[in-house]
């Protein structure tokens, strides 16, 4: 474990920047932050989670698959240095550790591990929340964590690449904040853990009726947020590109709360209306996931909740269902 100070982080990052493509979060002149390449823009690592995907850095909005042309075919090459992410917050740590997963499955998704393979990812913890609030320690998914005490950053490895980055830091760590350390990671489980939990075991015991999903699917404009900011929404849909010279396909977020998601080329849509996208989306976190994976897809990031303009976010829709059947 070691300790560095906010006048000593830039330097730092500048170090980091001689081996790694850094992906900080940064601050945007509208006042929003976004995890992304410095640049001109300042660090902005208080504030707690941004609001857009952190897994992002991995998983493109849009990412070429490959091209042709009278040449042949062109696979996209692989970067020419790792990336070094910092921001992600625990829970988003545990979305990563999800995906990971998933893009590993079967055949193991290439462009996706193109460029997590190498990458070091550094989580953000302590006391860096909205106004300062309290982020409890990831204690791991991560190479490092750098948790946020008095003006200064705790930076704990996990993984020999952590150790190799923060072997040069100079100082050590006061008795006092690593037993603040210590306290922080006995935080209890939040409240909603518990009820992602009921609403899970609502859904997977066929409790909740249609009717309940044609009420919540008719507050849905479409607007595709809550898929678009979640962490763990994987689906995307494939596009070719063509100009004088080439096709190019590449691949981009979809979103299930879309009419067309699942219209198939016959006209026929087994997602053909509002309720049964709004119901699949939850579900699908809530039910399909746990039955494949062992565990809720969901990680109480808190985006959709947050981004969505009518109020159905998914820990919304789980206090709504819980409340009423539960
Ligand atoms: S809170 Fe919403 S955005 Fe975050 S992981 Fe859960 S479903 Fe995705
Ligand atoms: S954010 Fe809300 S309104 Fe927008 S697509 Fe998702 S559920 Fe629908």
């Amino acid at each position: 474990m070691k300790i560095i100070s906010d006048d000593r982080l830039g330097p730092f990052f500048d170090s980091l920047a001689q081996t790694w493509e850094l992906r900080l979060p940064i601050l945007l002149p509208d006042g929003s932050r976004v995890i992304s390449s410095p640049g001109d823009a300042p660090p902005a690592l208080l504030g707690g989670a941004v609001l857009s995907k952190p897994t992002a850095a991995f998983f493109p909005q849009q990412g070429t698959i490959f091209t042709t042309s009278k040449e042949g075919l062109k696979e996209p090459a692989a970067p020419e240095r790792p990336l070094f992410v910092l921001g992600f917050t625990p829970r988003d740590l545990a979305c990563l550790r999800f995906i990971d997963r998933f893009f590993a499955d079967g055949r193991s998704d290439d462009i996706y591990f193109r460029q997590r393979q190498h990458a070091v990812v550094a989580g953000l913890s302590g006391y860096c929340g909205p106004n300062g609030a309290l982020i409890p320690p990831a204690g791991g998914d991560c190479d490092l964590e750098f948790f946020r005490y008095e003006g200064n950053w705790l930076v704990i490895p996990y993984s020999e690449a952590g150790r190799s980055i923060i072997a040069a830091l100079p100082g050590s760590v006061p008795p006092e904040a690593v037993a603040l350390y210590r306290q922080a990671a006995l935080t209890p489980p939040d409240e909603n853990e518990r009820l992602l939990r009921r609403a899970s075991e609502l859904l997977r015991a066929n409790r909740v009726p249609d009717s309940f999903w044609g009420e919540i699917g008719d507050r849905c404009i479409a607007c595709t947020g809550c898929n678009l900011s979640c962490p763990t929404c994987t689906c995307f849909g494939v596009q070719d590109w063509r100009s004088a010279k080439q096709v190019e396909r590449s691949r981009m977020w979809d979103s299930c709360q879309l009419d067309g998601f699942m219209r198939e080329a016959s006209g026929h849509n087994p997602l053909g209306s509002e309720a049964l996208r709004t119901r699949r989306r939850i579900h699908h976190k809530l039910a399909a996931d746990p039955e494949k994976w062992g565990e809720i897809s969901c990680f109480l990031c808190g985006r959709c909740d947050v981004v969505c303009p009518t109020g159905i976010g998914i820990i919304a829709v789980s206090r709504e269902l819980v409340a009423r059947f539960g």
